[in-house]
Protein backbone atom coordinates (compact mmCIF):
# COMPACT_ATOMS: atom_id res chain seq x y z
CA UNK A 1 0.00 0.00 0.00
CA UNK A 2 1.07 3.72 -0.27
CA UNK A 3 1.95 5.48 2.74
CA UNK A 4 3.78 9.03 3.91
CA UNK A 5 6.75 8.10 5.50
CA UNK A 6 9.45 9.57 7.47
CA UNK A 7 12.68 7.61 8.41
CA UNK A 8 14.09 11.32 10.57
CA UNK A 9 12.67 13.44 12.43
CA UNK A 10 11.77 16.75 10.65
CA UNK A 11 13.03 15.01 7.32
CA UNK A 12 11.62 14.11 4.34
CA UNK A 13 7.95 13.15 4.11
CA UNK A 14 8.05 11.15 1.22
CA UNK A 15 5.16 8.51 -0.31
CA UNK A 16 6.10 5.14 -0.90
CA UNK A 17 5.08 1.65 -0.74
CA UNK A 18 5.51 0.16 2.49
CA UNK A 19 3.74 -2.94 3.31
CA UNK A 20 -0.01 -4.04 4.24
CA UNK A 21 -0.81 -3.42 7.91
CA UNK A 22 -1.14 -7.23 9.58
CA UNK A 23 -4.09 -7.23 11.26
CA UNK A 24 -4.46 -7.57 15.23
CA UNK A 25 -6.64 -10.85 16.70
CA UNK A 26 -8.71 -8.46 18.55
CA UNK A 27 -8.69 -5.32 15.95
CA UNK A 28 -9.28 -4.36 12.23
CA UNK A 29 -7.53 -2.71 8.81
CA UNK A 30 -9.20 -0.42 7.86
CA UNK A 31 -9.29 1.25 4.45
CA UNK A 32 -8.72 5.63 5.37
CA UNK A 33 -11.32 7.39 3.82
CA UNK A 34 -10.09 10.49 4.81
CA UNK A 35 -7.54 11.69 7.43
CA UNK A 36 -6.94 14.73 9.21
CA UNK A 37 -3.80 16.62 9.75
CA UNK A 38 -3.31 17.95 13.04
CA UNK A 39 -0.59 19.62 15.02
CA UNK A 40 0.00 16.85 17.24
CA UNK A 41 1.46 14.60 13.99
CA UNK A 42 3.87 17.35 13.35
CA UNK A 43 5.15 17.32 16.77
CA UNK A 44 5.42 13.48 16.37
CA UNK A 45 7.06 14.11 12.66
CA UNK A 46 10.07 16.20 14.74
CA UNK A 47 10.81 14.53 17.44
CA UNK A 48 8.57 15.76 20.84
CA UNK A 49 6.70 12.63 20.62
CA UNK A 50 8.99 9.55 20.61
CA UNK A 51 8.01 7.87 18.53
CA UNK A 52 9.31 4.65 16.47
CA UNK A 53 11.24 5.18 13.24
CA UNK A 54 10.76 4.92 9.82
CA UNK A 55 7.22 6.50 10.92
CA UNK A 56 4.05 6.68 8.89
CA UNK A 57 2.20 9.45 10.87
CA UNK A 58 -1.73 9.95 10.99
CA UNK A 59 -4.74 9.81 13.61
CA UNK A 60 -7.76 11.29 12.90
CA UNK A 61 -9.16 8.94 10.52
CA UNK A 62 -12.44 7.81 8.89
CA UNK A 63 -12.71 4.62 6.69
CA UNK A 64 -14.21 1.43 5.68
CA UNK A 65 -13.20 -1.76 7.49
CA UNK A 66 -11.17 -4.08 5.49
CA UNK A 67 -9.93 -7.44 7.56
CA UNK A 68 -11.56 -8.07 10.53
CA UNK A 69 -9.68 -9.81 13.45
CA UNK A 70 -10.83 -14.03 14.35
CA UNK A 71 -11.88 -12.41 17.97
CA UNK A 72 -13.57 -9.27 16.69
CA UNK A 73 -17.58 -9.84 17.12
CA UNK A 74 -19.38 -6.43 16.68
CA UNK A 75 -17.85 -5.31 13.05
CA UNK A 76 -17.68 -6.73 9.71
CA UNK A 77 -16.14 -6.12 5.96
CA UNK A 78 -17.43 -2.95 4.53
CA UNK A 79 -18.57 -1.13 7.83
CA UNK A 80 -18.12 2.72 7.91
CA UNK A 81 -16.52 3.58 10.66
CA UNK A 82 -14.43 6.25 12.89
CA UNK A 83 -12.38 5.63 15.98
CA UNK A 84 -10.82 7.74 18.90
CA UNK A 85 -7.36 8.94 19.10
CA UNK A 86 -7.07 7.70 22.06
CA UNK A 87 -7.65 3.87 21.52
CA UNK A 88 -8.40 1.57 24.69
CA UNK A 89 -6.96 -2.04 25.52
CA UNK A 90 -10.62 -2.54 25.86
CA UNK A 91 -9.95 -5.00 29.08
CA UNK A 92 -9.06 -2.99 32.10
CA UNK A 93 -11.46 -1.56 34.68
CA UNK A 94 -10.92 2.12 33.19
CA UNK A 95 -12.36 0.34 29.44
CA UNK A 96 -14.84 -1.72 31.39
CA UNK A 97 -16.34 1.47 32.68
CA UNK A 98 -16.26 3.63 29.74
CA UNK A 99 -13.52 5.46 30.35
CA UNK A 100 -10.77 4.30 27.52
CA UNK A 101 -9.70 7.87 26.67
CA UNK A 102 -7.32 7.39 29.89
CA UNK A 103 -6.84 3.74 29.62
CA UNK A 104 -3.18 2.87 30.75
CA UNK A 105 -2.58 0.34 28.04
CA UNK A 106 -3.76 2.84 25.28
CA UNK A 107 -2.70 2.86 21.57
CA UNK A 108 -3.12 5.50 19.26
CA UNK A 109 -2.32 5.10 15.63
CA UNK A 110 0.11 7.36 14.57
CA UNK A 111 1.91 7.26 17.61
CA UNK A 112 2.14 4.21 19.76
CA UNK A 113 2.04 2.80 15.81
CA UNK A 114 2.06 2.95 12.16
CA UNK A 115 -0.59 5.72 11.40
CA UNK A 116 -3.48 6.81 8.94
CA UNK A 117 -1.76 8.85 6.55
CA UNK A 118 -1.99 5.43 3.95
CA UNK A 119 -4.43 3.50 2.60
CA UNK A 120 -4.70 0.98 5.28
CA UNK A 121 -4.34 1.21 8.94
CA UNK A 122 -4.56 -1.50 11.76
CA UNK A 123 -6.76 -0.73 15.00
CA UNK A 124 -6.30 -2.59 18.18
CA UNK A 125 -9.43 -3.67 20.19
CA UNK A 126 -11.96 -3.12 17.50
CA UNK A 127 -15.09 -4.34 19.53
CA UNK A 128 -14.15 -1.29 22.04
CA UNK A 129 -12.76 1.13 20.17
CA UNK A 130 -14.65 1.40 16.74
CA UNK A 131 -17.61 3.63 16.27
CA UNK A 132 -19.91 3.36 13.01
CA UNK A 133 -20.71 6.47 11.01
CA UNK A 134 -24.08 7.56 9.59
CA UNK A 135 -24.68 7.07 6.57
CA UNK A 136 -25.27 11.10 6.00
CA UNK A 137 -21.76 11.80 7.82
CA UNK A 138 -19.15 11.19 4.74
CA UNK A 139 -15.64 10.46 5.63
CA UNK A 140 -14.08 14.07 4.96
CA UNK A 141 -16.34 15.52 8.22
CA UNK A 142 -15.87 12.08 10.00
CA UNK A 143 -11.77 12.72 9.87
CA UNK A 144 -12.23 16.40 10.78
CA UNK A 145 -13.70 15.83 14.04
CA UNK A 146 -10.33 14.42 14.70
CA UNK A 147 -9.32 15.15 18.25
CA UNK A 148 -9.93 18.55 18.43
CA UNK A 149 -13.81 18.29 17.57
CA UNK A 150 -14.70 15.39 19.70
CA UNK A 151 -12.07 16.64 22.59
CA UNK A 152 -14.26 20.10 22.55
CA UNK A 153 -17.59 18.01 22.40
CA UNK A 154 -16.36 16.55 25.47
CA UNK A 155 -15.32 19.04 27.42
CA UNK A 156 -18.28 21.39 26.52
CA UNK A 157 -20.72 18.63 27.35
CA UNK A 158 -19.50 16.00 29.48
CA UNK A 159 -17.27 17.44 31.62
CA UNK A 160 -19.02 21.71 31.65
CA UNK A 161 -22.25 20.21 31.35
CA UNK A 162 -23.31 23.22 29.31
CA UNK A 163 -26.93 24.13 29.31
CA UNK A 164 -28.89 26.22 26.63
CA UNK A 165 -29.30 30.38 28.10
CA UNK A 166 -25.91 29.28 30.11
CA UNK A 167 -22.37 31.56 29.55
CA UNK A 168 -19.37 29.52 28.18
CA UNK A 169 -15.84 31.33 27.72
CA UNK A 170 -13.59 29.73 25.44
CA UNK A 171 -9.44 31.16 26.41
CA UNK A 172 -7.89 30.31 22.58
CA UNK A 173 -9.78 30.23 19.65
CA UNK A 174 -7.37 27.44 17.54
CA UNK A 175 -9.12 24.64 16.27
CA UNK A 176 -10.26 23.42 19.06
CA UNK A 177 -11.21 26.32 20.65
CA UNK A 178 -12.93 26.97 17.55
CA UNK A 179 -15.06 23.48 17.75
CA UNK A 180 -15.87 24.49 21.18
CA UNK A 181 -17.56 27.71 20.04
CA UNK A 182 -19.67 26.06 17.40
CA UNK A 183 -20.92 23.51 20.06
CA UNK A 184 -21.72 26.05 22.64
CA UNK A 185 -23.97 28.63 20.38
CA UNK A 186 -24.90 25.21 18.79
CA UNK A 187 -26.39 24.10 22.85
CA UNK A 188 -28.05 27.90 23.02
CA UNK A 189 -25.15 29.02 25.51
CA UNK A 190 -23.90 32.83 25.43
CA UNK A 191 -20.27 32.42 23.80
CA UNK A 192 -17.69 34.73 25.01
CA UNK A 193 -14.25 34.17 22.91
CA UNK A 194 -10.94 35.28 23.99
CA UNK A 195 -7.70 35.08 21.80
CA UNK A 196 -5.01 37.55 20.64
CA UNK A 197 -5.38 37.63 17.26
CA UNK A 198 -8.37 39.92 15.57
CA UNK A 199 -8.25 37.30 12.63
CA UNK A 200 -8.81 34.29 15.07
CA UNK A 201 -12.26 36.33 17.20
CA UNK A 202 -13.42 37.58 13.48
CA UNK A 203 -13.74 33.79 12.81
CA UNK A 204 -15.02 32.67 16.36
CA UNK A 205 -17.93 35.64 16.07
CA UNK A 206 -18.90 34.01 12.41
CA UNK A 207 -19.35 30.56 14.39
CA UNK A 208 -21.33 32.12 17.19
CA UNK A 209 -19.93 33.76 19.79
CA UNK A 210 -21.38 36.28 20.68
CA UNK A 211 -19.12 38.29 22.91
CA UNK A 212 -14.96 38.88 22.11
CA UNK A 213 -12.32 39.71 23.88
CA UNK A 214 -8.58 40.81 22.24
CA UNK A 215 -6.38 39.49 25.28
CA UNK A 216 -3.61 41.47 23.16
CA UNK A 217 -5.10 44.84 24.58
CA UNK A 218 -7.80 43.71 27.27
CA UNK A 219 -5.13 43.64 30.09
CA UNK A 220 -7.79 41.44 32.34
CA UNK A 221 -9.79 39.47 30.30
CA UNK A 222 -10.89 37.33 33.20
CA UNK A 223 -12.29 40.18 35.13
CA UNK A 224 -14.04 41.73 31.96
CA UNK A 225 -15.76 38.31 31.22
CA UNK A 226 -17.27 39.00 34.99
CA UNK A 227 -18.69 42.39 34.51
CA UNK A 228 -20.29 41.52 30.75
CA UNK A 229 -21.64 38.60 31.89
CA UNK A 230 -23.20 39.22 34.92
CA UNK A 231 -21.21 37.46 37.17
CA UNK A 232 -18.92 35.32 34.72
CA UNK A 233 -19.12 31.82 32.82
CA UNK A 234 -20.51 29.04 33.87
CA UNK A 235 -18.24 26.68 31.90
CA UNK A 236 -14.80 28.34 30.74
CA UNK A 237 -12.35 26.02 28.85
CA UNK A 238 -8.57 27.07 28.10
CA UNK A 239 -8.38 25.77 24.81
CA UNK A 240 -4.78 27.07 24.14
CA UNK A 241 -2.40 25.47 27.05
CA UNK A 242 -0.40 28.58 28.97
CA UNK A 243 0.08 29.52 32.52
CA UNK A 244 -2.10 32.90 31.60
CA UNK A 245 -5.19 30.97 29.63
CA UNK A 246 -5.15 28.11 32.35
CA UNK A 247 -5.17 31.23 35.42
CA UNK A 248 -7.60 33.63 33.34
CA UNK A 249 -9.92 30.38 32.56
CA UNK A 250 -10.85 29.99 35.99
CA UNK A 251 -11.06 33.69 37.09
CA UNK A 252 -13.32 34.17 34.45
CA UNK A 253 -16.04 31.48 36.30
CA UNK A 254 -18.88 32.52 38.21
CA UNK A 255 -19.63 30.87 41.59
CA UNK A 256 -20.02 26.96 41.20
CA UNK A 257 -18.29 27.52 38.29
CA UNK A 258 -16.33 24.69 36.13
CA UNK A 259 -13.46 25.33 34.01
CA UNK A 260 -12.19 22.64 31.60
CA UNK A 261 -8.26 22.18 30.66
CA UNK A 262 -8.12 21.42 27.20
CA UNK A 263 -4.96 22.74 25.88
CA UNK A 264 -2.18 20.74 26.86
CA UNK A 265 0.18 21.97 29.25
CA UNK A 266 3.89 21.50 28.55
CA UNK A 267 7.07 22.68 30.13
CA UNK A 268 6.98 25.72 32.09
CA UNK A 269 3.65 25.63 32.26
CA UNK A 270 2.69 22.15 32.94
CA UNK A 271 1.89 23.76 36.69
CA UNK A 272 0.07 27.10 36.24
CA UNK A 273 -0.58 29.39 39.10
CA UNK A 274 -4.09 28.76 39.57
CA UNK A 275 -6.51 30.71 42.59
CA UNK A 276 -6.38 28.01 44.78
CA UNK A 277 -8.69 30.18 47.12
CA UNK A 278 -11.18 31.17 44.71
CA UNK A 279 -11.91 27.36 43.65
CA UNK A 280 -12.71 27.15 47.35
CA UNK A 281 -14.59 29.98 47.69
CA UNK A 282 -16.96 29.90 45.03
CA UNK A 283 -17.04 26.03 45.19
CA UNK A 284 -15.69 25.69 41.28
CA UNK A 285 -15.07 22.54 39.48
CA UNK A 286 -11.62 21.96 37.54
CA UNK A 287 -11.31 18.92 34.96
CA UNK A 288 -8.92 18.14 32.42
CA UNK A 289 -10.22 16.32 29.59
CA UNK A 290 -8.47 14.21 26.83
CA UNK A 291 -9.92 12.62 23.77
CA UNK A 292 -13.66 10.96 24.07
CA UNK A 293 -14.22 7.19 24.33
CA UNK A 294 -15.83 5.52 21.56
CA UNK A 295 -19.36 4.80 23.38
CA UNK A 296 -19.74 8.65 23.49
CA UNK A 297 -19.66 9.53 19.78
CA UNK A 298 -23.02 8.52 18.49
CA UNK A 299 -24.36 11.44 20.33
CA UNK A 300 -22.35 14.14 19.05
CA UNK A 301 -22.64 12.40 15.33
CA UNK A 302 -26.13 12.20 15.83
CA UNK A 303 -25.66 16.32 16.28
CA UNK A 304 -23.89 16.01 12.86
CA UNK A 305 -25.86 13.97 11.04
CA UNK A 306 -28.89 16.26 11.86
CA UNK A 307 -26.70 19.63 10.65
CA UNK A 308 -27.03 20.95 14.72
CA UNK A 309 -23.02 20.63 14.30
CA UNK A 310 -20.79 21.41 11.21
CA UNK A 311 -17.37 20.37 11.70
CA UNK A 312 -17.08 20.55 8.47
CA UNK A 313 -17.48 24.24 8.01
CA UNK A 314 -13.70 23.89 10.34
CA UNK A 315 -12.44 22.25 7.38
CA UNK A 316 -10.10 24.87 5.12
CA UNK A 317 -9.03 22.32 2.39
CA UNK A 318 -9.17 18.98 1.02
CA UNK A 319 -5.65 17.15 -0.11
CA UNK A 320 -4.60 14.21 -1.74
CA UNK A 321 -2.10 11.35 -0.19
CA UNK A 322 0.64 13.21 -2.32
CA UNK A 323 0.19 16.50 -0.50
CA UNK A 324 0.05 15.36 2.93
CA UNK A 325 3.82 15.64 3.68
CA UNK A 326 4.03 19.05 2.50
CA UNK A 327 0.75 20.30 4.42
CA UNK A 328 2.43 18.60 7.80
CA UNK A 329 5.18 20.15 6.75
CA UNK A 330 3.78 23.75 6.31
CA UNK A 331 2.82 23.83 10.48
CA UNK A 332 6.42 24.54 10.79
CA UNK A 333 4.64 28.19 10.40
CA UNK A 334 0.71 27.65 11.15
CA UNK A 335 -1.73 29.90 10.92
CA UNK A 336 -4.91 29.83 13.74
CA UNK A 337 -7.82 30.94 10.91
CA UNK A 338 -6.63 28.88 7.51
CA UNK A 339 -8.88 26.00 8.86
CA UNK A 340 -8.25 22.42 8.86
CA UNK A 341 -6.77 20.05 6.65
CA UNK A 342 -8.15 16.92 5.63
CA UNK A 343 -6.19 14.40 3.52
CA UNK A 344 -9.11 12.28 0.95
CA UNK A 345 -7.70 9.10 0.18
CA UNK A 346 -10.46 6.78 -1.08
CA UNK A 347 -14.53 6.44 -0.94
ZN1 LIG B 1 -8.02 -0.20 28.95
ZN1 LIG C 1 -5.19 15.44 16.34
Amino acid sequence: MKAVVHDTFGGPLEVRDVPDPTCPSDGVVIAVGATGVCRSDWHAWKGHDPVDLPHVPGHELAGTVAEVGADVTRWQVGDRVTVPFVCGCGRCELCLSGEAQVCPDQTQPGFTGPGSFAEQVAINAADANLVALPDAVGFVTAASLGCRFATAFRAVVAHGRLQSGQVLAVHGCGGVGLSAVMIGAALGAEVVAVDVSPAALARARELGATHLVDASSDPDPAATIRETTGGGAHVSLDALGSSATAVASVESLRRRGRHVQVGLLLGDAATPPLPMGRVVAHELELYGSHGMAAHEYPAMLALVEDGTLRPDLLVGCVIGLDGAGAALAAMDHPTTTAGMTVVEIGR
